[in-house]
């Protein structure tokens, strides 16, 4: 079968076992665009079974068919020396080579070919050349080598070290050179953004895994994310790119939330997560329009660990309160102008002033760093009287000072207040779930316990705090009440919140990031 619609999603098929490989084809039928079978994941005698009943199990299917067997130095399973790759593909019945819609043939073994008569035919045949080190610089010389090959596609896969090595998979897609239809990626995990925008860039297709685990290669994700999270095949060059940016990135829950409020209004849009190191260098490369070396609609920001800070001298504009509080965990790009702004501050505020009037209460806030920050100036702001209780006095009297509150530090705490909020991460999963960060009978008369820690969604604190009689709040209504906040200085439209909950909370992330 040819492959004629442009905008696939390829399951590949990694299993070890002939069985369990019929069975994943199966599977690829049903929910991929094309199936890639990943010859090279069996041994012999597994690789002789499943060919022995392919040509019958192949007649069945409708997706076209990608022939891969890979070396395991370009990033193949097994050490196949390219006598046993010729080999391979020469015992191929003739049933099976009519079955497929393109052998994946990897460069050497194009050019040892180039002037012999090839086991597929060359219209069948894709050029694939993978780095599993790098991304170097000379991309489009290799592209070119391949463009001359007879092969009739060309498949560039590299290892993104840095998000920046995706400059080079974006303009190798851009500045094609030749009719022949490309496939071009950069693996592993900062190179997701070339997978999830492939398409839309014009790649002939992408890959998606058919489940965690069965990823063929590092940084691929699902054939369901790439579908119904990241929509990939409705992605165009005029679409609309939002995305997080953090280091590490971990599980975030925005792209859940971003992604489906997006779905929702039927906005042409993508949120991604980008792992970002150098700030600066991200911003001149993929955010400010007058430096940007990447042609793509980016229209927001969110910003978070440990970027909320060092994101500030690169922006045109901060709002007086993100100012104030001293964090920007959201960037707007404004025409040429970048403009920064706090939406922590309304998340964190909006679930604890629909619970309580925090008007006069003894407030106790753990923790003095980022969203304490927020949260002091939310309190502060409604008159609460605050005592910052943190592990270094100094750090929580320098922030008492700028919200006029009172400073302690963390182990005198002792309870004797109207609520206590947990800015810090104890008790978070991925970090020290379990932990409180203060004593179960220091909880006896206090009214509200509010935990911003999202995962696990009743927190160590809140646990004793529910014992205790109090009343309980989690992170989870903070985030999607941040996260909304950001969607509407985004788009200037009221994000779909109850969705955004739904998103957020069904997401089974291992971390909270
Ligand atoms: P941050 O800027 O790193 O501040 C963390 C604070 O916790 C610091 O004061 C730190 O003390 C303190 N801390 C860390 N480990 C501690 C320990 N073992 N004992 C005592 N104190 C400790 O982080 P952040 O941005 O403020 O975030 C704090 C928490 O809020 C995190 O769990 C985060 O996930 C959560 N959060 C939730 C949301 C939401 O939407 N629900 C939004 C933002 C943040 P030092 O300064 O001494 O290190």
């Amino acid at each position: 079968m040819k492959i004629n619609s442009s905008k696939l999603i390829c399951a590949p098929i990694t299993e070890r076992r002939a069985a369990d490989f019929l069975s994943s084809m199966a599977e690829a039928e049903q929910v991929a665009d094309a199936i890639e079978l990943r010859f090279d994941y069996l041994e012999d005698e597994e690789l002789l079974r499943l060919l022995a009943q392919l040509p019958s199990r192949v007649a069945g299917l409708t997706k076209p068919l990608v022939f891969t067997y890979r070396p395991r130095e370009q990033g193949g399973q097994r050490e196949l020396d390219i006598c046993h790759r010729l080999s391979f593909w020469r015992n191929l019945s003739p049933q099976l080579i009519e079955a497929l819609s393109y052998a994946d043939f990897e460069l050497d073994l194009v050019e040892g070919l180039a002037h012999s008569s090839p086991p597929i035919p060359w219209s069948k045949v894709i050029c694939s050349y993978h780095n599993l080190d790098q991304t170097p610089d000379n991309l489009m010389e290799t592209y070119q080598r391949m463009v001359r090959t007879p092969a009739a596609v060309v498949k560039i896969a590299t290892r993104a070290v840095h998000l920046s090595d995706c400059l080079h998979i974006f303009e190798l897609l851009e500045r094609r050179v030749s009719p022949k239809p490309v496939i071009a990626l950069a693996m592993g995990g900062p190179g997701l953004m070339t997978r999830v925008l492939a398409l839309a860039y014009g790649a002939m297709l992408t890959f998606g895994a058919l489940r965690r685990g069965a990823e063929s290669a590092s940084g691929q994700p699902t054939v369901a994310e790439l579908r119904d999270l990241y929509r990939v095949k409705r992605l165009s060059r005029a679409s609309e790119i939002f995305g997080l940016i953090g280091y590490p990135i971990g599980h975030s829950r925005s792209p859940a939330m971003h992604n489906a409020a997006f779905a929702a209004l039927g906005r042409d849009a993508v949120y991604l997560p980008f792992e970002v190191d150098h700030v600066a260098q991200f911003v001149r490369d993929f955010v400010r329009p007058g430096t940007r070396k990447l042609d793509w609609q980016l229209r927001g920001l969110s910003v978070t660990i440990p970027h909320k800070l060092a994101i500030m001298p690169y922006l045109d504009f901060i709002d007086p309160t993100a100012r104030r509080i001293g964090a920007v965990n959201t960037v707007v790009v404004a025409g040429d102008q970048l403009c920064g702004y706090n939406t922590d501050l309304i998340g964190a505020m909006k679930p604890l002033d629909e619970l309580i009037d925090v008007r006069e209460a003894k407030v106790a806030v753990i923790g003095a760093g980022g969203a304490a920050r927020a949260v002091c100036y939310g309190l502060s702001q409604r008159g609460a009287a605050v005592t910052i209780y943190a592990r270094d006095l100094n750090k929580a009297e320098r922030l008492a000072d700028e919200f006029q509150a009172q400073a302690a530090l963390l182990e005198s705490f002792t309870g004797q207040t109207d609520i206590v909020i947990n800015c810090t991460p104890i008790g978070m999963r991925g970090h020290s779930e379990g932990d409180s960060p203060v004593k179960p009978e220091h909880l006896q008369g206090v009214k509200l316990v509010y935990d911003l820690i999202y995962n696990p969604a009743e927190t160590t604190l809140l646990e004793y705090a529910r014992q205790a009689g109090c009343r309980t709040l989690g992170g989870l209504a903070m985030l999607v009440a941040q996260a909304a906040e950001q969607f509407r200085l985004w788009t200037g439209e009221e994000a779909p919140v109850e969705l955004m909950w739904q998103a957020a909370s069904g997401f089974n992330s291992q971390s909270q990031t």
